[in-house]
This record gives structure tokens, C-alpha cells and sequence, in this order.
């Protein structure tokens, strides 16, 4: 297991003082990783902007096959990442083989996208002009990601930043830095020069405001909390850095009377409850039209009873711990909430005794928009169900939140899919589709959910600045 920083091609930070990596399904310490802090992220950011002028000037198609020979050995090593991730994070074994293969995607795409860098150029309104418009890479770029997804987050950013000719510099969550480090053994591995990836682990508030601070750092990316990301938008002004940031969500999950119910609670459990419940896609509240209301509950808390919670190596797992005790918490809190303000368990709602965060998947009817879990997003496997009676009433209670990453809509009515689709003020909508998700299509979200697009054509724009030369002849 790699458990060293890594910096302008060298695996550093011996001396550095040291932070654990637990396993939070069994409490067990894994390893140490050292503490980086502002010497650190400097001595990365000088080793990324050192790499990016001779990355930036290698041709698409050299910067391509490197990328494409990245994805090759996560491929070959996609076993090993699954295990160490769920080991760092909890998730199910098949599920983190899952996340590897999604994360993998993303330099698949971008390993062929780096050769589509198009420009234009347009009519001049003078015979002797031409018009040329270019695409070049912003430069270097920092990348700060969370815990929940420990692959995908990195090359969702990393991926299409290689690609459009950038270097970057990458602090992973302090829970799950070593997915992040063997990431960065296999790019090295895979022949990526020095200096064009650096990890650093450590304080995020050294690190995040070294290289907030950093002229050279011209881009930053973000996923995670809300809160951290108005600071690091904030943050960013001082040295006007392009941002793109993706946070928290509190999505909608509308079923309607004419949907499909075996497909809707398909939907529904794949949508609600994978990574246990911590994905800022999650569905956060479910919208049942009442003609089907209580054959959806019934159906749903049923599927959901037989989803077994576990350890991620356990075979028939299907949800994992939570990653820590504020993450059950704040799920225990929710769930007292909603009971005493008359919420209704249909299943689960208890912590499971004698482990460490594991949370029972919970199902409860007779949610109100006064419960916490109506308005704020829960991050763990609670499923609160409402009722409603027309469309136009799930729209506006959908829509009346801050947030708007994704919302999901079951019907088999192609039109008012579509019309419910476009009234929601939602970056990503799932209509019978639980799990959107894919490295070619646009993910990002609207109001305080964020700023910008990762993946697809859409997700490398953000890596570049437009360039426009006017050329009088
Ligand atoms: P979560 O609640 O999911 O842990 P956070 O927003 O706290 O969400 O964390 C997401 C990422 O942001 C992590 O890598 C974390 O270390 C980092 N982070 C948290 N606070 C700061 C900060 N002040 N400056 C820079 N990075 C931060």
C-alpha cells in the first residue's frame, strides 16, 4: 500500500508527522500517511507548474496514449483499488469494483476526448481579418475531493485536466488517501511524467489555502460540502482562478400514479441507498402521487428489509458502515425527528448493535416538509416517503430547496416525463432511472449545488480558456 505523498515524481514526507487511515467497518487501523501542510502543497504546485510547460506542449495524441496506458493499469489492478477502497471506505466489495470501472471511464473518455480539442474560426467582417479561436489549458489545476467516491472524484478531474493539456495538484479526504496514492503509483507507472500528478494528504486548510493563495494554481475543482465550497469560491477570487464545484444535493425521488412500481422501487433502493446512502445523488425524499402510494411503500420497505448491512467483504453486503460517528449521528437524528413529528417506521430505523457505524436501511411514510430529513440532505440510508396529489404540488415542493444536483421522476408517460423533467430546477434528472452516472454525460449541479459540468465533451471545457487571435493579413 503506497502511504507516502507524492511530489514532483517522488514518494516524500517520511519525517512528516503522521495520520491514521482506519477501516470503518471494523475500526482497525490500516496505515499512517504523513500530515502534509503549506511546504508541502508549495513544493507541488511548483513541481505541477515546472510539468505543465512540457505537458501542455506534448501533442493530443501523446498526452492521449499516456492517459489510455493510466486506464490500462487501473484496469489490470481494478481488483487491488476495490479492495484497498473498501478497506479506507466501507463500501461493498462489488460496489467499489463498480466505482473502479466508473472511475476508469473517465480516463477512458478523456484519453480519446484529448484528440477532439476543437477551436473555430469565423467570418470576419474585413477581407484582410481572419478570426481564430483556440482552446488551451488553463494551467495548473488543484483538485480537492471527498471520501465517498475515492477514485472516481480524482480522475472525473484528472482525466479530462491531463487531457486538455493541464497538471495538477490533489488533496484526497484525510479518510481516504490511499485509493488516491495507488491512483497516482499507476499513473506513474504508466509513464506520466513527474510533476504532471501530485498527492498531497494532510491539513486541508494548509494545503487548500497554499494553493488558493497560488498564482500558478489557475483552476480549482471541488467536490464535497457546501460550506467548503463557498469558502474555496471564495477563496478563488483573490486570484480570479476558474472554479467548478459539486456539492451537497437534497434530491427528489417523484414517483407518479401511472409509473411502473416494480421499476420505481428498483429505482428507488438503487438510487437511495448505494454507498449506504452517502452519494450528494442520493434520492433524500420520496414524492409518492397517492393512487400508488401505499403499494410503493409496502413494496419498497419490503425490498429494503432484505438489503443486508455488513462488512464490505462479506459476500451478500449491501451496505457498508457509515464513514464515521458524525455520519450516524446525524442519521439518528434525522430519523428521531421524523418519528416524533408522527413519521411512520416501515423498516429499519435502528443503529445495528455490536458494530461500529452500521445503520439499518430505513423506510418511513407520513414525511412533512417540517422533518429535518425533508430539508436537509441526510448522507445515509434513510428514506422518507410523502404523499402528494397532483404533479404541479411534487414540482414545487421538489423545487423548494436551496440545492438542485439531481432528481429522479418515475412514469411511463413520455410527456410528462418530459415536462416534469424540464420544470425541475435540477442539473441531473433520472426519469426511471435510478443511477444517471456516467463518464460521458454532464454531471454537475444548479443553485448551491454547484458550478460547472465533470464528464462528457462538457467536463473538459472547464480545463480550458479560449483563446482568440485576430489576424490581419
Ligand atoms: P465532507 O463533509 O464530505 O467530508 P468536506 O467538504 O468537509 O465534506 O470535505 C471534502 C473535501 O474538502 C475533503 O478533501 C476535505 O479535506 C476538504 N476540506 C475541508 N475543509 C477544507 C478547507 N477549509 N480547505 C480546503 N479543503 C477542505
Amino acid at each position: 500500500m503506497k502511504n507516502l505523498l507524492y511530489i514532483n515524481g517522488k514518494w516524500t514526507g517520511e519525517a512528516l508527522d503522521k495520520m491514521e487511515v482506519t477501516n470503518p467497518s471494523t475500526g482497525e487501523v490500516l496505515t499512517e500517511v504523513p500530515m502534509g501542510g503549506k511546504k508541502e502543497a508549495e513544493e507541488a504546485a511548483d513541481a505541477a507548474h515546472k510539468a505543465f510547460q512540457s505537458w501542455s506542449k506534448k501533442t493530443a495524441g501523446e498526452r492521449s496514449e499516456l492517459l489510455y496506458r493510466w486506464y490500462e493499469l487501473i484496469k489490470e489492478n481494478q481488483e487491488e483499488i476495490a479492495t484497498v477502497m473498501t478497506k479506507e471506505q466501507g463500501k461493498p466489495y462489488k460496489e467499489a469494483l463498480g466505482e473502479v470501472g466508473y472511475a476508469n471511464g473517465f480516463i477512458q473518455w478523456y484519453a480519446e476526448e484529448a484528440k477532439r480539442i476543437y477551436g473555430d474560426t469565423i467570418p470576419a467582417s474585413h477581407p484582410d481579418k481572419r478570426i481564430l479561436v483556440q482552446k488551451q489549458p488553463v494551467g495548473v489545476i488543484a483538485a480537492i475531493t471527498p471520501w465517498n467516491f475515492p477514485a472516481a472524484m480524482i480522475t472525473r478531474k484528472v482525466g479530462p485536466a491531463l487531457a486538455a493539456g493541464c497538471t495538477a495538484v490533489i488533496k484526497p479526504a484525510e479518510q481516504t488517501p490511499l485509493t488516491a496514492l495507488l491512483l497516482a503509483d499507476l499513473a506513474e507507472q504508466a509513464g506520466i511524467p513527474a510533476g504532471v500528478i501530485n498527492v498531497v494528504v494532510g491539513d486541508p486548510k494548509e494545503i487548500g489555502r497554499a494553493w488558493l493563495d497560488d498564482k500558478r494554481v489557475r483552476k480549482l475543482t471541488f467536490t464535497g460540502s457546501t460550506p467548503v465550497g463557498k469558502y474555496l469560491m471564495e477563496g478563488s477570487a483573490k486570484t480570479m482562478k476558474k472554479v467548478s464545484l459539486e456539492l451537497g444535493g437534497h434530491a427528489p425521488f417523484i414517483v407518479m400514479d401511472d409509473a411502473d412500481v416494480d421499476q420505481a422501487v428498483e429505482g428507488a433502493i438503487q438510487s437511495k441507498f448505494r454507498n449506504a446512502g452517502q452519494t450528494c445523488v442520493c434520492s433524500n425524499r420520496i414524492y409518492v402521487q397517492e393512487g400508488i402510494a401505499d403499494e410503493f411503500a409496502q413494496k419498497f420497505a419490503a425490498a429494503t428489509a432484505n438489503l443486508k448491512v455488513g462488512d464490505g467483504f462479506d459476500e451478500d453486503t449491501v451496505i457498508g458502515p457509515l464513514i464515521d460517528e458524525n455520519a450516524m449521528s446525524k442519521v439518528e437524528k434525522h430519523v428521531e425527528d421524523a418519528k416524533e413529528k408522527g413519521a411512520e417506521v416501515l423498516s429499519g430505523g435502528t443503529k445495528v448493535e455490536g458494530g461500529t457505524t452500521f445503520y439499518t436501511p430505513t423506510v418511513i411514510s407520513g414525511a412533512t416538509s417540517d422533518m429535518l430529513c425533508m430539508n436537509e440532505e441526510t448522507f445515509g440510508p434513510l428514506a422518507p416517503i410523502a404523499i402528494f396529489k397532483e404533479a404541479e404540488e411534487a414540482i414545487e415542493e421538489a423545487n423548494d430547496t436551496d440545492f438542485g444536483l439531481a432528481a429522479y421522476v418515475f412514469t411511463k408517460d413520455l410527456s410528462r416525463a418530459l415536462r416534469i423533467s424540464e420544470a425541475l430546477d435540477y442539473g441531473i434528472v433520472g426519469v426511471n432511472d435510478g443511477l444517471p452516472s456516467t463518464p460521458q454525460a454532464p454531471f454537475g449541479g444548479m443553485k448551491e449545488s454547484g458550478l460547472g459540468r465533470e464528464g462528457g465533451y462538457y467536463g473538459i471545457e472547464e480545463y480550458l480558456e479560449i483563446k482568440y487571435t485576430s489576424l490581419k493579413i
